[in-house]
């Protein structure tokens, strides 16, 4: 077989003429910070995703912080979330003196396990954190019960799920606060951005946290006929966005759909060529919901292979094919290991998945050659290395 000539990077972003002439038209206005772009792209996105309200932000992990400090979550108070996820879900707990009680994953989804959810509540927990892994939706009914009996917050680190439904509810329609990721690998894009959706109360609320804990905006203030007055409530954040970052956000959400359709087909493709292989394990997708394929996560099953992730890994690069691997469990992070004792096993089905688990490309501006490569690239790293074949 011929490799393919040229690297087939893993996340590239996908920007059009569209976003160049929206940026351009942005800075010729003169008005670069949070102003009329921005407000237009919060409109959109809630509108978009029958969200309450929605408060755009300079990243995913400014806004789970935001999220954290509106809620009242401090010292003394624990936070349940996922150890299969990226290490800002935790670090913004650690950010505001709370405590990360991290709880392991159910073998299917990947997901945040509720029944272990529910064995890991004391009376110091004030909220759950679930992340939806991959954009395949975690049991949200399941969560929300256990929270509404025992009276904790839900935050929802949605920064792989813009799209995704959950039994007929787009996430990021409820008054939860959810958080979206816009960094540059993400379904969409402004650079670096977020956006948290919620009920109207906790956005106000999160408005003013995020912009020095002022009780007006600097685009109110510097309007004609707008007032100089302002007051500090609270010693808040620098998390606005930007006009540049909405005016961006604002096409990539319009060629969303597409995106999306794309990302689907791409992920059939890979599930209709691999599910053949009794040494791979294709990602799951439960009936009740639409995943945002943020994330192809392939599995391999050791016993039918002779070599491990690394090298599957190695194989796949001299191909020309980029991957990636999410995540590294959080206990396995120096910080946490220090301070929270963990040991490698303390959770057993993130450990054991995380060490056989890859990322294939995906991406909307993969052309059908470029699917057909990896596929390709992934079939003969199988045949190559299957027990007993190594001799030949
Ligand atoms: C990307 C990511 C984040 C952080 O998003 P930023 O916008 O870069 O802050 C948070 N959680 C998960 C699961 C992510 O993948």
């Amino acid at each position: 077989m011929q490799a393919r000539k040229t690297f087939l990077s893993f996340a590239p972003p996908l920007i059009g003429q569209e976003e160049i002439d929206a940026v351009v038209d942005t800075l010729r206005t003169g008005w670069l910070t949070t102003g009329p772009k921005t407000q237009q792209f919060e409109r959109e996105f809630a509108k978009r995703f029958q969200a309450p309200a929605a408060l755009a932000l300079n990243s995913c992990t400014a806004g789970l912080h935001t999220a954290l400090v509106a809620l009242g979550i401090g010292k003394g108070d624990e936070v349940i979330t996922t150890c299969l996820t990226f290490a800002a879900t935790v670090n913004v707990i650690e950010h505001v003196g709370a405590t990360p009680v991290l709880v392991d994953v159910e073998p299917d989804t990947l997901n945040l396990d509720p029944d272990l959810v529910e064995r890991a509540i004391t009376p110091r927990t004030k909220a759950i954190l679930p992340v939806h892994f991959a954009g395949h939706p975690v049991d949200l009914d399941a969560i929300s019960t256990l929270a509404q009996r025992r009276r904790l917050a839900v935050i929802e680190d949605a920064a792989h799920a813009v799209g995704a439904v959950y039994r007929g509810r787009p996430i990021g329609s409820g008054n939860h606060p959810t958080l979206f990721s816009f960094y540059a690998t993400k379904n969409m894009t402004t650079g670096e951005g977020g956006m948290l959706t919620a009920d109207e109360e906790l956005i106000s609320q999160a408005r003013i946290i995020s912009l020095h804990g002022m009780s007006r905006e600097a685009w109110n203030r510097y309007q004609r006929g707008g007032s100089w007055q302002y007051d500090v409530v609270t010693p808040g954040f620098k998390y606005n966005m930007t006009d540049l970052q909405a005016s961006l956000g604002l096409c990539q959400l319009h060629r969303l759909t597409d995106f999306q359709r794309r990302r689907k087909e791409i992920a059939h493709s890979y599930t209709r060529a691999f599910r053949e292989f009794d040494e791979l394990e294709v990602p799951t997708c439960r009936p009740d919901v639409v995943h945002a394929w943020h994330l192809y996560v392939l599995r391999l099953r050791s016993k039918g292979l002779n070599i491990d992730r690394d090298r599957f890994i190695d194989s796949l690069t001299n191909k020309n094919i980029g991957t990636s691997v999410h995540f590294i469990p959080i206990h396995l992070h120096s910080y946490y290991r220090a301070k929270y004792g963990y040991r490698e096993t303390d959770y057993r089905t993130a450990y054991q998945n995380f060490q056989r688990m890859l990322s294939l490309p995906l991406h909307p501006g993969m052309t059908d050659q470029d699917v057909d490569d990896v596929i390709e690239a992934v079939c003969d790293t199988i045949r190559q290395l299957r027990t007993g074949a190594r001799a030949a």
